[in-house]
């Protein structure tokens, strides 16, 4: 297990049996450069290192019957106690279950000091660790994954965007779909023609002005095309 930075923006502790996934963010591409510059830190707690039984085991058959295995209480308690330790981190459970994550939200996690996720297997957690240990369960969407590591990435990389020093340019976030609750304006770049399309004219123009007003236009025509019902937030 890594030791925590002392000075920095977030740390992610997560709580899972398969921390390798993570190599997929810790890689690649933004969130790989933060990670290095220390802006973000992911810190990794493998259930299994806290099972006790044979093996190593961390599930069990459910009370009740029925198909496949839950996850057991004693080895997720011990890392969440141990990922907690010193620490007053908000502890999620990624779940179906949970209330569907926005824009708004990733944007308000994003102030957190400390954010410890939990990724379920099987057939989910023994219901008490929900009870006792979890402030909030976040879904990423109305379907089923196998596991909650995915679901884990989504939310390290939809909130790391708002952490400062990740993303360069600050221009660049406010002008992301749902930022103004519209969405953004198509991008195109070169060549000036392809397969018989043009760039449209007004953004060869260098009239930043008439750019400024074709692309707030443009993104009005998208959210009403896409997604209208964002215009309702704006009331
Ligand atoms: N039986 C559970 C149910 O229907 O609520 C689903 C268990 S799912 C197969 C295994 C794990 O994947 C869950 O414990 C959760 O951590 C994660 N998971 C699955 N779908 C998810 C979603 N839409 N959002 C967040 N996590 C999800």
């Amino acid at each position: 297990m890594e030791k925590l930075k002392k000075e920095k923006y977030i740390n992610f502790k997560i709580i899972t049996i398969f921390p390798e996934m993570f190599h997929a963010i810790e890689n690649y591409g933004i969130l790989s450069k933060a990670i290095k510059k220390k802006i973000i830190n992911l810190i990794f707690f493998n259930i299994r290192n806290f099972s006790k039984e044979k093996n190593k085991k961390v599930d069990d058959r459910p009370y009740g019957g029925g198909e496949g295995m839950i996850m057991s209480f004693s080895p997720l308690k011990r890392a969440i106690v141990k990922a907690k330790k010193n620490d007053n981190s908000l502890v999620i459970y990624l779940s179906p279950q949970g209330k569907k994550i926005t824009y708004k939200k990733l944007k308000k996690l994003s102030k957190k000091k400390c954010i410890i996720l939990i990724c379920g297997r099987y057939q989910g957690i023994d219901q008490r660790i929900i009870d006792k240990y979890i402030d909030e369960e976040i879904s990423i969407g109305d379907y089923i994954l196998t596991g909650g590591e995915l679901a884990a990435m989504v939310l390290i990389d939809g909130i790391s965007r708002f952490v400062p020093g990740v993303i360069k340019k600050k221009i660049s976030k406010n002008k992301d779909s749902f930022s103004q609750n519209l969405l953004d304006h198509p991008h195109y770049t070169r060549p000036k023609k392809i397969d018989g399309m043009r760039v449209p004219k007004i953004l060869l123009s260098g009239n930043h002005k008439k750019i400024k007003k074709w692309r707030l236009k443009k993104s009005v025509q998208q959210t009403l095309l896409k997604k209208p019902e964002l215009f309702k937030k704006n009331k």
